[in-house]
C-alpha cells in the first residue's frame, strides 16, 4: 500500500472520532488547527513503543494500537487531564504495511479512542526496519487541578489504583519464566489492553497533592515523587493490592520484589492530603471509578532512603533493580 493509500484508508475514519468539533484542522493538511477551550491549559505528553522492548513481535496489530493510545492517555490521567486528541508517527516493517495488519491497528486506535472521544489530529507515516510508534496525546486541564509529581507533602497518605505487578507477571509468562497456565487471562489482557485511570485523575485535581502514573516499576515510579518533593514514604508491603494470580506466583516463588518492579501497570499512585480523605471517599462512592484504590503508606519527612518498607519479606537493599531502564 502506498503511504497516501494508508492514511486516508486507515487513519483519516480516526479523525472523527469524539471531540472533532475542536479541530478546526485536521489530517489533510500540513499541520492540524485546535480550538482551545476558554481558560484551560494544554498538557502534551508522549510516549515512544518500539517492537522486541515494549511490546513481542507476535503481538497482534490492535493491541500495539491500543497499548500505544492508553500508554499516553495514562501520562494524561497522571496530568489530572482531560483527554483531548492525539497525533501518530509510525514506522511499518514491509510486514506490517498490509491492508490486515492495519485493519487491526485502526480498530485498535478506534476502540479506545472512541471510549474517550478523542481523535487523531495528523502523524507521519515511513518505513523501516522495526515497527516503531510514537504517539502524542493532548489534553486540557484547569490550571489549579495539575497534578504535578514534586507536591506530596509530609503526613500525606499514599495511594494506588488496581492491582500492581500483573504486567510483570504477564511479561514472566510470555519469556516462559513462569508457567502461563497459572496466569489468569484479566492479566494477560492488562498487558496488552491497560485501561488508563482518566476518571480517576479528573477527580484527584481537586484533592490529591501529588501524583504519577506506575509504568516503569511501583518503586521507581514512587521514588520520582519522593524525590521530587524532597520527601520520603513508610509503605506497607502487606497493604499491596495484588491479583489472585500474583499472590500465587508469590506463593510458588521466592520473586518477592517482581511486582513492586516490573513496569507495565499503568495505574495511578497518588498522595492526597489527610483533610481530603473524607471528601475523596465520598466521591468514589458517588461515582463508579472502574476500579478500586488501596492506601498503602504514608509520606515521612526526608530519609537516606526513598522508601521504607514495613512488613517486607526482605531487605530493600535486596532489590537489584528499582524498576525498567533503557540504558
Ligand atoms: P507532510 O509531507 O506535510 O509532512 P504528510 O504527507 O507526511 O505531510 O502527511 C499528510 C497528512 O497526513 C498530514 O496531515 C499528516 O498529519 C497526516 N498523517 C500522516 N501520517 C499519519 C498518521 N500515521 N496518522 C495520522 N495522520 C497522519
Ligand atoms: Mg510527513
Amino acid at each position: 500500500m502506498s503511504e497516501f493509500s494508508i492514511i486516508d484508508e486507515f487513519f483519516k475514519p480516526l479523525g472523527l472520532i469524539g471531540h472533532s468539533h475542536s479541530t478546526d484542522i485536521g489530517i489533510g493538511d500540513d499541520g492540524a488547527v485546535i480550538s482551545c477551550p476558554e481558560g484551560k491549559k494544554l498538557v502534551v505528553v508522549t510516549d515512544t513503543l518500539v517492537e522486541g522492548v515494549h511490546f513481542p513481535l507476535e503481538t497482534s496489530g490492535y493491541d500495539i494500537a491500543w497499548k500505544a493510545l492508553a500508554v499516553n492517555l495514562s501520562d494524561l490521567a497522571a496530568m489530572g487531564a482531560v483527554p483531548a486528541f492525539y497525533t501518530l508517527c509510525l514506522s511499518l516493517p514491509p510486514r506490517c504495511a498490509d491492508k490486515s495488519f492495519l485493519m487491526d491497528f485502526a480498530a485498535g486506535l478506534k476502540g479506545l479512542a472512541t471510549k474517550y472521544g478523542v481523535p487523531l489530529v495528523g502523524g507521519d507515516t515511513t518505513k523501516s526496519d522495526r515497527l516503531t510508534l510514537t504517539v502524542s496525546a493532548h489534553g486540557w486541564v484547569d490550571s489549579a487541578k495539575v497534578l504535578r509529581r514534586d507536591a506530596a507533602k509530609v503526613g500525606d497518605k499514599i495511594y494506588v489504583s488496581g492491582n500492581i505487578g500483573d504486567g510483570a507477571l504477564a511479561l514472566q509468562a510470555l519469556l516462559k519464566k513462569y508457567d502461563a497456565a497459572l496466569v489468569s487471562s484479566t492479566v494477560f489482557d492488562k498487558f496488552y489492553r491497560p485501561e488508563p485511570r482518566v476518571k480517576l485523575g479528573l477527580m484527584l485535581g481537586d484533592i490529591a497533592n501529588a501524583a504519577i502514573d506506575i509504568s516503569d516499576g511501583f518503586i521507581a515510579d514512587l521514588e520520582h515523587i519522593l524525590l521530587a518533593s524532597n520527601v520520603s514514604a513508610e509503605v506497607d508491603y502487606a497493604a499491596m493490592p495484588f491479583s489472585d494470580s500474583m499472590k500465587q506466583y508469590l506463593q510458588e516463588i521466592d520473586n518477592p520484589w517482581l511486582p513492586l518492579t516490573g513496569g507495565d501497570d499503568y495505574e495511578l499512585c497518588f498522595t492526597l492530603p489527610v483533610s481530603q480523605i473524607t471528601a475523596f471517599e465520598s466521591a468514589i462512592n458517588k461515582e463508579d471509578l472502574g476500579v478500586p484504590v488501596r492506601s498503602i503508606g504514608t509520606i515521612v519527612p526526608r530519609e537516606e532512603s526513598g522508601v521504607i518498607w514495613k512488613n517486607a519479606p526482605e531487605l530493600v537493599e535486596s532489590i537489584s533493580a528499582k524498576g525498567y531502564e533503557h540504558f
